[in-house]
């Protein structure tokens, strides 16, 4: 039998599948062999979840900085999550102050010297995808090659064992767990093996809502939330993260009202918040970063993968966007791909920009990522060789109280694989492909 065909064997066999835009069921994008990655970056990462899990837990609990970093912001979307946290956190108490998250930080290798840097792109701290297809694609590539150096990958188990922690924190027996997604959903699968893993490894039960249902359908009473007779512990959030995920005041009430309750928030709107790209930028400063991090030794190992930002209130860093336009990114406030600037659409952009708007948006650094060839499997097809570069994601969980961490772990990774010139490649887009990283001791 051919690798092909025995890769999309097992694809098909073990879930790692996608709905496509014609409602059709697919395999993911993936690749056919893990792309090389340097060992040390890969433990640099994972090691560096600790470290991370502790700054966002600080900065979610900060609301000095929450409010200053968010006030000025003309984005009516950041604007409207402000608005709930600061109801919910600052002029009330939360009824719930236990908080479970799962995040993942995703990183690209900037090239230096003979070696390569780890930088980070960003942390998602809301409706981090791929939990269990990471796991699919660590699996398949160990099957085809047993004899590369693969990292385990149990991020599916991992996360679910987090979610019961999490579940078992609320205390209440005959409690279920609310997932909050879009409709349509192309990466159904990935969701429902993560409730799979929930029934089968621990019992509990989960259900499925939209923001509109959530509306017509939940109810607190004594503060707790209900749907019909259900009690819900844990509101797992994969939708939420993008103003098209609200289109009305109803959708936006919903999310109000489960920020409310007494059910365990994966995440809180706070959680949210820290993860913005806003709040990146403002912790890449060191003064800033020394606030929530006052171990100089954990500071190092953190600003060893930032790179490097341009606040554009600066005059200095808006020239920098006109002249040097292809050294950097330019991204506004929003998560799920798509939306950041390049090259000359970047220059301008910055030169039409509106004062108002400058601290919408933050100017980065662009990463230049290295290129290996390698070959995707899209659509039960097989690419030609070609140009790639590789985004390596670490998930971590984090169950905490306040800023007592009780719970800290790196769970899992994931490698995201996209053609080298293609500036963002989506996954579920079709522009990327899901992958598994080869540990090498160099590149
Ligand atoms: P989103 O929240 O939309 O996922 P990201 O910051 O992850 O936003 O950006 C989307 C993609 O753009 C990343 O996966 C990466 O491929 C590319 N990208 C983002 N920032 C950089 C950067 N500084 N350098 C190079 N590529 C980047
Ligand atoms: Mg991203």
């Amino acid at each position: 039998m051919s690798k092909i065909q025995t890769a999309l064997d097992f694809a098909f066999s073990h879930g790692l599948v996608l709905y496509q835009n014609d409602g059709q069921i697919n395999h993911a994008p993936f690749s056919l062999k893990p792309a090389p990655f340097p060992q040390k970056n890969i433990k640099q990462a994972y090691d560096l979840a600790s470290d991370f899990n502790q700054l966002l837990v600080n900065i979610a609990h900060d609301p000095d900085f929450l409010s200053q970093t968010f006030q000025p912001m003309a984005d009516d979307f950041s604007q409207k999550l402000l608005a709930i946290y600061q109801q919910i956190y600052l002029k009330q108490s939360p009824v719930q102050t236990v908080a479970f998250n799962l995040f993942r930080a995703d990183y690209l290798l900037q090239p230096s010297g003979s070696t390569h840097q780890l930088r980070q792109v960003e942390i998602n701290t809301i409706a981090a995808a791929f939990v269990s297809l990471s796991s699919k694609i660590s699996d398949l590539h160990r099957y085809l090659y047993p004899r590369r150096n693969l990292p385990p990958n149990d991020n599916l188990t991992q996360v679910s064992d987090g979610l019961a922690l999490a579940w078992q924190a609320y205390e209440r027996s005959n409690t279920w767990v609310l997932f909050v997604v879009q409709k349509p959903e192309r990466n159904r699968f990935d969701q429902q093996q993560m409730a799979h893993a929930l029934f089968f490894h621990h019992g509990i039960r989960s259900m499925r809502l939209t923001l509109a249902q959530v509306h017509h359908q939940c109810r607190l009473k004594k503060q707790r939330l209900y749907i019909g007779q259900r009690e819900i512990a844990l509101v797992y959030f994969r939708a939420g993260y993008s103003p098209n995920d609200y289109p009305s005041k109803q959708h936006w009430a919903a999310r109000l009202l489960l920020e409310r309750s007494a059910a365990i928030k994966v995440p809180t709107v706070a959680f949210q918040l820290a993860g913005m790209k806003q709040v990146q930028q403002s912790v890449a400063d060191v003064d800033a970063l020394k606030k929530f991090i006052p171990d100089s030794a954990q500071r190092q190992r953190m600003q060893a993968c930032f790179a490097q930002f341009y606040p554009l209130h600066d005059e200095t860093h808006r020239q920098l966007a006109c002249t040097q336009p292809d050294d950097l990114v330019l991204k506004p406030q929003r998560e799920g791909g798509g939306n950041n600037v390049y090259g000359h659409d970047l220059a301008k952009k910055i030169k039409k920009m509106d004062k108002a708007d400058y601290t919408s948006w933050v100017l980065m650094e662009k990463i230049h990522a290295p290129v290996h060839q390698g070959r995707l499997v899209q659509q039960q097809k097989i690419t030609a060789k070609q140009p790639l570069i590789s985004e390596l994601g670490i998930f971590a969980t984090c169950l905490s109280q306040g800023q007592q961490l009780y719970h800290s772990q790196a769970t899992g990774h994931l490698l995201r694989t996209k053609l080298a010139y293609h500036h963002e490649g989506g996954i579920v887009a079709g522009f990327a492909a899901l992958d598994s990283p080869n540990a090498v001791k160099t590149l």
